[in-house]
């Protein structure tokens, strides 16, 4: 065959494109061509790739950076409202009131913040969902493990609300929990979808699939 066609269709060749016949053709001419062997030699070398996903690697790192912006921010916040909820928690009164501010803002702060751990290990999962989902799963644990800590710590159970008021007035019982634990359930509830969107957003910008 013609060297002017085998050239054009080096390319294809190399890209696996061409038909199974013009593949041999290819290359049983390359194997007796020296000037097509040199061609093909250097179209395949591996100084020539480089060249060309120049852009998709900028593209890569403004993403990889805004990744590494949007946890330490998520760090940062959490960590800030710890720090907030133990200030008021501190200057509490022993009483009635004593725990509110550990129950309803550093736990939930404090289980968003450890679950952000498993945003390290992003790159284990095999897609992003599943990242996502698993870091939803990962601050509700850490979460309810805080709640169940806390729970002994400031001794408030619930068989002693209903010991003091008794099961009639269920009702009762149920709102004094509420009460006590409403705003570190729609917190925690928040610092979930949070978990679970944020998450999802950096595996994006990771490149994740
Ligand atoms: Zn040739």
């Amino acid at each position: 065959m013609n060297c002017h066609v085998v050239r054009d269709l080096i390319p294809l060749y190399i890209d696996g494109c061409c038909s199974e016949e013009s593949a041999i053709i290819v290359k049983e001419h390359i194997e007796g061509c020296d000037a097509c062997k040199k061609l093909f030699e250097e179209m395949t070398a591996p100084a020539h790739a480089p060249s060309v996903p120049e852009a998709p690697v900028r593209f890569n790192k403004l993403n990889d950076w805004k990744a590494s912006v949007l946890q330490s921010v998520l760090l940062f916040l959490s960590f800030g409202l710890i720090t907030v909820g133990v200030a008021l928690e501190a200057g509490t009164d022993s009483g009635l009131m004593n725990g509110f501010w550990a129950i309803n803002l550093v736990v939930p702060a404090t289980g968003f913040m450890l679950s952000m751990v498993n945003w390290y290990f992003v790159r284990v999962y095999k897609s992003r969902k599943r990242f996502s989902d698993f870091s939803l799963i990962a601050t509700l644990a850490v979460t309810l493990c805080a709640y169940i800590w806390t729970s002994f710590h400031y001794e408030m159970n619930v068989s002693a609300l209903f010991s003091e008021f008794g099961f009639a007035e269920a009702y009762h019982v149920l709102s004094l929990v509420m009460l006590i634990h409403g705003l570190g359930i729609v917190l925690t509830a928040v610092f979930c979808i949070f978990s679970k969107t944020l998450s999802y957003q950096y595996a994006k910008m990771l490149g994740k699939e």
